[in-house]
């Protein structure tokens, strides 16, 4: 996979399992990084698997959700059905400016564009868009599945969800981890 058509792959974690060694030279040989989400809950382990990373020399990242550098947006409850009624390039705009508008997630067999999309309307109550997700049952040849990957990629558009969201360009930002 390494020398193939993908050029990296990221691994998020909260830093509480640390990689077997052979693992580990799997994460070496497939040029993959690791994202470490630390929410301050297992530091000795956190600590850990740093140590273990930087030995193995496999990239990494730490975002420090409970050590104040972490940055949390208040995307907005479910209590934001106006916005079901904000025009398409308010909605546009907030969604290109989205930090989190390529953060594909695959849940109940649809891919969607972030994670909070996904439950949304279920959440708050409103009729997606078939368009919004991409549903790989639809697929049973590979070949047309990868030209819709692709494309649901490259091509991205805002969804029905974000009609229903903050997005992440104002400055309202709630305070990371406080649930600890
Ligand atoms: S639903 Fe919200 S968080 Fe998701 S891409 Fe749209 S604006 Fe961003």
């Amino acid at each position: 996979m390494g020398g193939g058509k993908v050029s990296n792959i990221d691994i998020a974690t909260n830093g509480s399992i640390i990689p077997n060694d052979s693992l580990l030279d799997i994460i070496k040989s497939c040029n993959t990084r690791i994202r470490i989400s630390d929410y301050n809950v297992t530091p000795d382990r956190t600590k850990k698997l740093i140590n273990i990373l930087h030995e193995h020399e496999i990239i990494y990242s730490v975002y420090e959700f409970a050590g104040g550098c972490g940055r949390w947006y208040n995307c907005g409850g479910v209590d934001l059905t106006n916005y079901a009624l904000t025009d398409n390039e308010t909605v546009r705009q907030r969604y290109d400016s989205c930090a989190f508008r390529r953060c594909l997630t695959l849940e109940r067999g649809q891919l969607a564009r972030c994670s909070r999309a996904s439950d949304a309307s279920r959440i708050q109550g409103f009729n997606e868009s078939e368009s919004d997700y991409l549903k790989l049952s639809d697929f049973s040849d590979n070949k047309e599945l990868r030209k819709a990957l692709l494309k649901y990629y490259m091509f991205p558009t805002f969804m029905e969800a974000c009609k229903y969201c903050n997005g992440t360009s104002s400055d309202d930002m709630i305070e990371a981890a406080v649930q600890l």
